[in-house]
């Protein structure tokens, strides 16, 4: 089925229920078993069914089953942020005395995450350059647990050689992630193209409006297999997990990875999606791919403006032919299309903070993907946590100006901007 078709009608049944045509918000903490066996057989896994909305919730169910069939994976997890979506994936492949590899460009966020905070656990990250992951491979070692990259990564802009880290985890019988957030689920699919575990923030074009926050894990079919030959990396999916009477993940017949996300960790941590938010994302998803095929066309056009001013010294923007990048957007995204984020360097931190207040369409917001177009300065406020070494690692300036571009017309936004410029 075509993605737009999927993201209409994936996961939900209307003659099932009430037969409502909008999913129903379950809104709802906990549910009635039948019986005292009933019970025990959803807590068994004999049967499934909701238990208690911290573990599952039939709203979200729906928006799980969708999201999956979106990213061509066979299971899906939400949980309530792209943060806590990427410390559930590492956290469910790694503990103290093991290691990650990290791409050298990610989100701010992602970066403490797992360079600082996963630190205070005995996880420790490693960097290696996602644009040609030619430092990946002599990097892991028998503690290394994932991979960690960006397809198309936030603020950078940079596009990884998914294909390249996807070979080096195959052959090293390493996972990989990928957080697919900017490009979406309706530019790129990176299982697809092999990789084995999707993280999204789903807060942003997937939400679209700015109205929610919430995370995902999707993971591609086949996972029990990967897991059982790479036995010795992967042993807690092959060896039976105490706290959950003795259960051996790589024997249930269900999507592995998710699986022991939902039962160990949403369980243990709790970092639940309300049923709200889901239903929300289930009306924005609906028109994903209309809305990131706008963004799209208006963040060209204005790339293409701002390449021609003489106040701008460069722009980074994938679709432009003299991106770096623009090689790979052609060959990964849907028709090239490169999303709603632009970078672009000014003269001095004046003259980017000068741009930032003086643009009246373009609000101050450290947000990205939503329809009303936005403006940053990533050095103060976004990366502001990273010292200077990791900045310049990251490929951020105190001239670095980035725009996520709206679904306003990109007449007005040009207008703006050239005022914005003078
Ligand atoms: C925003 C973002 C996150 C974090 O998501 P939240 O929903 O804000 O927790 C992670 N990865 C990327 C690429 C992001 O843009």
């Amino acid at each position: 089925m075509q993605k737009e078709t999927i993201a209409v009608h994936g996961g939900y049944n209307n003659k099932e229920g009430y037969g409502t045509m909008s999913v129903p918000i379950a809104q709802t903490t906990a549910y009635a078993f039948r019986d005292a066996e009933h019970a025990a057989n959803l807590f068994a896994l004999k049967e499934l069914g909701p238990i208690y909305t911290r573990l599952n919730n039939p709203t979200t169910d729906v928006l799980e089953q969708r999201f999956a069939q979106l990213e061509g994976g066979a299971g899906a997890l939400c949980v309530a942020s792209g943060q806590s979506a990427i410390f559930y994936a590492i956290a469910n492949v790694a503990e103290a005395g093991d290691n990650i590899l990290i791409s050298d460009k990610l989100y701010g966020g992602a970066v403490t995450l797992l360079t600082h905070t996963i630190k205070r656990f005995g996880i420790s990250a490693k960097v290696f350059k996602s644009a040609d992951a030619s430092d990946l491979e002599e990097q892991i070692d028998d503690k290394t647990k994932a991979i960690f990259f960006e397809s198309l990564s936030n603020p950078q802009i940079a596009i990884a050689d998914v294909e390249k880290i996807v070979e080096i985890g195959k052959k090293t019988g390493v996972l990989t992630i990928c957080d697919n957030t900017v490009a979406s689920a309706a530019l790129f699919n990176p299982i697809d193209w092999g990789v084995d575990v999707v993280v999204h923030s789903t807060s942003k074009y997937t939400n679209g409006q700015g109205s929610a926050i919430g995370g995902i894990i999707v993971e591609r079919d086949g996972l029990a297999e990967f897991f059982k030959e790479n036995s010795q990396r992967y042993y807690n999916f092959t060896e039976p997990d105490t706290s959950y009477h003795g259960l051996v993940y790589t024997d249930v017949p269900l999507p592995n990875f998710t699986l022991r996300a939902r039962l160990s960790l949403l369980r243990d941590i709790g970092a639940a999606q309300s049923p709200h938010n889901s239903w929300l994302l289930l009306q924005t998803i609906e028109t994903l791919a209309l809305r990131v095929d706008k963004h799209s066309e208006n963040a060209l056009e204005i790339a293409k403006f701002l390449e021609s001013h003489p106040k701008v010294k460069s722009v980074n923007y994938p679709g432009l032919e003299s991106s770096p990048y623009y090689e790979k957007a052609q060959k990964y995204f849907k028709d090239g299309k490169a999303s709603g984020l632009i970078s672009f360097e000014v003269e001095s931190y004046d003259a980017a903070k000068a741009v930032i207040d003086s643009a009246k369409l373009f609000s101050v917001v450290v947000n990205i993907g939503d329809s009303k177009s936005l403006i940053v300065h990533p050095a103060s406020t976004t990366h502001s946590q990273m010292n200077e070494e990791e900045l310049v690692a990251a490929g951020i300036n105190s001239t670095t100006v980035r725009l996520s571009i709206g679904l306003e017309d990109p007449k007005d936004l040009i207008e703006d901007l050239e005022l914005a410029l003078s």
